[in-house]
This record gives C-alpha cells, structure tokens and sequence, in this order.
C-alpha cells in the first residue's frame, strides 16, 4: 500500500497551519456572498463546512447540507485559475524622463512571489486545468513569465470530488473525479497530499483519509499528528470517487468529438445555438482553461506615467478576432463555433489534449442555460455518431 494516513476533522488545521509556518500562502474554497469562490485560508473555519450546491444549467444555489462536510460541493464558482493567472495584471509601466533627450523608461513588473502557493481542496478536474495551463503558459517557447513565477513552488492539498453537480462530467474526460497520481503530462506527481473526506452522519466518525503524493508532501505529512490507515480505508477513500463517477449523467464521448467538431464547420446547429447565446462570455470567464487575454494601455494625466494591463479576454467578444479592419468572427455563430470547436478539437491539435476539464461551469453559468455536452451531442447525432446512454438522459 502507497503511504496513506487518517487525518482528523482537527488535523485539518493543523494542516493549514503547517503550510503557512512553512511560508505558504494558503489559497482555497471558501464562501463569499451566494458563492463558493477561491480566497485565502487562514484557517480550517475559512472553508465552506457544511455548504453544499446544487448546479444546473443557469441555476447556482448554495445549500446546508445539514452535515460537517469541509468539501462537499462541487466545482465552485471560481477554479484557481486567478491564483496563478490573474484577470487583470500590470506587464510594465513605462515613465517620461524629461532629460535633455525626453525619452521613456520602461520597466518590467514582476508579481510578488516571496509566499509561495498552497492551494487547497484543489479537485480533480481544476487540477488537471492547472496542468493544461502548464503546457499551454509556461512550457513551450515564450512562456508567461509572470504565470511561471507564481507556479513556481506551489503545493497542492487536492481533494477527491464527493459530491459531484448534474453539471459535472469529468469521469467521461477522464479527468476526475479522483486525481490521477502524476500529470500525464510531464509525468511528475499532479499533487503533494491528496484528502478523501470521509463524512459519515455520526460526526464522531468524520475524517480524511490523507494519501501523499510527493517527497515534499511527505515532510508535511509527517510534522502532522496522523495515524497509520488500513486497506479497508484505502478501499473507502477510493468507493468515494467511484460513487461519485456513477452521479455523473452527463457526458462527452472523447473518442469521436474532436473528429465531430473538425467535420461540422457547416452545421445548421451553429444558428440554432445563435439564437440563444448572448456572446455574454460568461463561459469563458469561468472556464479554468480559457486563457486568451487583451492589453490595455493607461496612463496618468500629467501624460507622464503610463502602464499595460493584461486583461482577460473571450472569443465571445467582436472585438477579439479584430484584424486588419474588422474582426473576423462578426457573428454569434461563428464565435461558439469557434469557442467549442477549440475546446474540443483543435486544442488536441494545438496543445495533444482536449481543452476541456468537464467542470460543468459553462453550463452554469451560461445565462441561457447552453449546454456544451448537449451541444457536442447534438453535432455528433447530425454525423449519425450515437450518444453515450449517459449523454442521452442528459439531454
Ligand atoms: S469548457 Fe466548460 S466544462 Fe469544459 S473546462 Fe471549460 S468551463 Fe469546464
Ligand atoms: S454560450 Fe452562454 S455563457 Fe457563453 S457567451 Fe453564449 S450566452 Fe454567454
């Protein structure tokens, strides 16, 4: 058996209080206003205990459980992905010298990484969006050098899904609910400690089952007070993540979607969809893989000081596909094709894995209730490519 341990419901904190004696800023769920979003955990009361959620498409709602259950939600509102890839940040600010030759000063920014990241309660599927934001921001050519100076160090307390949304469907992308042990794509462990809540009604009995995943997590877990576990909780903390899979009644068919997309540039279904989305680009805001960003320049009013922002950015916006004179995707149509095909087809092409997660929050979120596995069926029924059962009742 790997090294796995039973944590209390009380060595949750003391598990926070290591990582941040170790210098780590502890980053996780926690509740603001009606939502679950990512903030910082100074303690285990920070985290939603007892917050459960119901998801469906345009529907979020915070719930009491009526249990003790530190992680029992789903995809919150807001993955990590502000942790490490802000939505607005500075680049550079540039200044005026007013010399004898008026020139410009430019300096770089660089974001403040003297506390290292420890993200908490990360769950499978946003897990695996922070490896796809890996390779996609720090791994080829030009990286992001401000995304790569935040990841650099982080330790990761991820969490098995208990409680997934009937919006999830990340056991059909293969990416959760419970994380895999490396990331495949680099092969290094995808985390440092991995917790299976184990929440039973007697709350005498609530605890976690703490499997270690890496040699730094091993000197955490081993300056915390655990106890050694048995087969029978190894075999508990994985029928949770199996239990969890069977919940799920959405999903994607990866073996033919990527094919799907690439054969239905001309579908009719592209105006149908139209006619519903706002090109809000809600989807892509909460979705922990988009990363298309803009630049806005600002500067004071002595026109003395000036600054680039880098600021997220959509495929949903007109003015992001604006070349040479106008945008090229003008229509509604063109920009979810464009948005879904991505995500689903050419991200294979571009990065070699899908570049969705199957977190199920462009289905919440999207004010119209659009579905991206109903919308990928719908495109594989017109190929005559048959639904999953399970993408069947989803419908
Ligand atoms: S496309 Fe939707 S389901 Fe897939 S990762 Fe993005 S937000 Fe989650
Ligand atoms: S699909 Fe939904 S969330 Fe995305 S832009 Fe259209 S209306 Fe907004």
């Amino acid at each position: 058996m790997d090294d796995i341990r039973i944590l209390s419901t009380s060595g949750l904190g003391a598990l926070i209080d290591e990582l941040r004696q170790r210098g780590y800023q502890v980053m996780g769920p926690t509740v603001r206003g009606d939502a679950i979003v990512t903030g910082e955990i100074r303690a285990a009361s920070d985290l939603p205990q007892g917050v459960g959620d119901q998801q469906d498409p345009a529907r979020y709602r915070l719930r009491e459980r009526g249990d003790g259950a530190y992680f029992g939600f789903a995809a919150p509102a807001q993955s990590s992905k502000p942790v490490f890839f802000p939505a607005e940040e500075v680049i550079w600010r540039g200044r005026r010298d007013n010399g004898e030759d008026d020139h410009f000063t430019v300096e770089r920014d660089t974001p403040d990484t003297s506390r290292k990241i420890a993200l908490l309660g990360t769950r499978s599927c946003d897990l695996r969006a922070v490896q796809i934001h890996d390779t996609v921001l720090a791994s080829r050519q030009y990286i992001d050098a401000h995304y790569a100076a935040r990841r650099d160090g982080t330790f990761v307390v991820a969490v098995a899904c208990s409680d997934p949304a009937a919006t999830c469907f990340c056991a059909s992308m293969g990416t959760g609910p419970r994380p895999s042990d490396t990331n495949p794509q680099t092969g290094e462990p995808s985390y440092d400690l991995l917790l299976t809540e184990i929440a039973p009604s007697d709350p005498d009995l609530h605890h976690f089952v703490l499997e270690v995943g890496s040699a730094a997590g091993l000197e955490v877990a081993d300056a915390i007070d655990t106890t050694p576990a048995t087969l029978d909780d190894a075999h508990e903390a994985l029928a949770v993540t199996s239990h969890a899979a069977t919940q799920q009644s959405r999903a994607i068919d990866t073996d033919t979607v990527a094919d799907t997309l690439r054969a239905s540039a001309e579908s009719s279904r592209w105006e149908e969809i139209a006619t519903r989305c706002l090109a809000c680009t809600n989807c892509t805001l909460v979705c922990p893989t988009c990363f298309c960003t803009t630049v806005s320049d600002v500067s004071d009013l002595t026109g003395e000081n000036a600054e680039r922002h880098r600021v997220w950015d959509s495929c949903f916006s007109e003015q992001f596909s604006y070349i040479h004179g106008g945008p090229m995707r003008e229509s509604a149509k063109s920009r979810y094709r464009q948005w879904i095909t991505h995500k689903l087809s050419s991200w294979e092409d571009q990065f070699g894995m899908l570049g969705c997660v199957g977190c199920g929050r462009c289905i919440t979120w999207c004010p119209a209730g659009i579905d991206i596995v109903e919308e990928a069926a719908a495109l594989g029924r017109a190929r005559g490519v048959a639904p999953t059962p399970a993408t069947a009742e989803a419908g």
